[in-house]
Formats: C-alpha cells, sequence, structure tokens
C-alpha cells in the first residue's frame, strides 16, 4: 500500500501517519522529520536547509526528491510506505509519478483559524517524535520522559508563512490528485480516533 498524507501544516498529517502506519505495516516517510535529522547530525544538507525551514520557505525539490528516492529503496518499504509531507510541490508529484505509482492520498483538511492554535501550541518530543499541545501537556513531559520542545518554525510568524507557502505551492496539488482519481477529503477538525477511524474507512474500501 502507497499512500499520501496531504494537508496544511497542522491539519495533523503526522499523528495520524504514525497510527496508520503501524496498522497496515508500512513505512512513515515524513521529509520534514528526515530534514530535521540531517539538521541534528549537523550534516551538509542539514545545514543549508535549516534557514528556509526556519522561514518557512520550501526545501528544493531536487534535494527532496534525492532524500526520497533513497528512503523509498529501504527495506521497511517492501510492504509500502506512507508519505507525510510530500509531495508539496507539482513538481515533486510529478516526479514521484515516474518512480512510484500511489494507491490513495488523504487531503485532511481542518479550517485556518484552527492551524494556527494547533501549531503554535505544539510541543514535540525530541526522542520518539511524538507531538502534544501545551493545553493538554502541562508537565511539558513526554510519555517517554524527555522534556518537550517547540520547533523553531512552529512561532507563529513562521506559521504565518508556512501557511502561504501551502496555499501557493502545494495546495494546488489537491486538484492534481482530484483528477487522477486517487483523492479522498476527510475533515481532520475533530479528536484523533474519530479521524483515524475516516481514514482508515477510506483505505479498506
Ligand atoms: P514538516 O515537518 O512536514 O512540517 O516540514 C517542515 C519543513 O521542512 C517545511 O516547512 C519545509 O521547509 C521543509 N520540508 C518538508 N518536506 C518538504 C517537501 N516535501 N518539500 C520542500 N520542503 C519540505
Amino acid at each position: 500500500m502507497k499512500l499520501i498524507f496531504l494537508g496544511p501544516p497542522g491539519a495533523g498529517k503526522g499523528t495520524q501517519a504514525v497510527k496508520i502506519a503501524a496498522r497496515f505495516g508500512i513505512a512513515h516517510i515524513s521529509t520534514g522529520d528526515m530534514l530535521r535529522a540531517e539538521i541534528r547530525e549537523g550534516t551538509e544538507l542539514g545545514n543549508a536547509a535549516k534557514s528556509l525551514i526556519d522561514r518557512g520557505e520550501l526545501v528544493p525539490d531536487d534535494v527532496i526528491l534525492g532524500m526520497v528516492k533513497n528512503r523509498i529503496q529501504r527495506e521497511d518499504c517492501k510492504n509500502g510506505f506512507l508519505f507525510d509531507g510530500f509531495p508539496r510541490t507539482i513538481a515533486q508529484a510529478e516526479a514521484l509519478e515516474a518512480i512510484s505509482a500511489i494507491d490513495h492520498v488523504i487531503n485532511l483538511d481542518v479550517p485556518v483559524e484552527r492551524l494556527i492554535s494547533r501549531i503554535s501550541g505544539r510541543r514535540m518530543c525530541p526522542d520518539c517524535g511524538a507531538a502534544y499541545h501545551v493545553s493538554t501537556r502541562e508537565s511539558g513531559a513526554c510519555d517517554c520522559g524527555a522534556t518537550l520542545y517547540q520547533r523553531d518554525d512552529d512561532k507563529e510568524e513562521t506559521v504565518r508563512n508556512r501557511l502561504v507557502v501551502y496555499e501557493r505551492s502545494t495546495k494546488p496539488l489537491i486538484d492534481y490528485y482530484a483528477g487522477k482519481g486517487l483523492l479522498h477529503t476527510i475533515s481532520g477538525d475533530a479528536d484523533i480516533d474519530t479521524v483515524d477511524a475516516r481514514i482508515r474507512e477510506v483505505i479498506s474500501k
């Protein structure tokens, strides 16, 4: 099974992707997580990507495509994979089409005014990648024990630019995949388990 999760920042792609990938035994491929790992390791790619990410801009298509092509060769992708945050441009989608067929594209739809509060309250675990919201995690600690942090690009000013970039570069993918008959739009404005059930229903059909 090969899936794409589409949607604006804060739609819940990462949260849902973890659940669906585990349930179907497929690899969860988050290009954002891959880039953050490169930054943490201080690689040349990570250093070049950091300033773009911190400004809420996209990393160039050729860099992303190079990472993705390598990633899908790995053993854990043999049953399939779920792209979270990729593709983000029409050029990326066209390049993906040349290397792999996709079964379903899930578009998580959440009203814009909800996105800002979701992202600016988001706190991440540096160890296991889990995401929480400040309103429900006053302790500031992850279930795994690590201290949560706020992503630099989750600050409100950057979030606003990420939404502009989404509208300009990524939203056109909705029509692109609708035209190919692959798109399923699901409301992501509900609790985590409800959205998970909606996604499972669509991809199990
Ligand atoms: P995410 O964790 O998916 O929100 O990604 C964080 C940031 O990484 C984005 O705001 C972009 O700067 C960069 N990024 C992640 N995936 C891509 C992609 N497919 N194309 C370009 N930039 C990306």
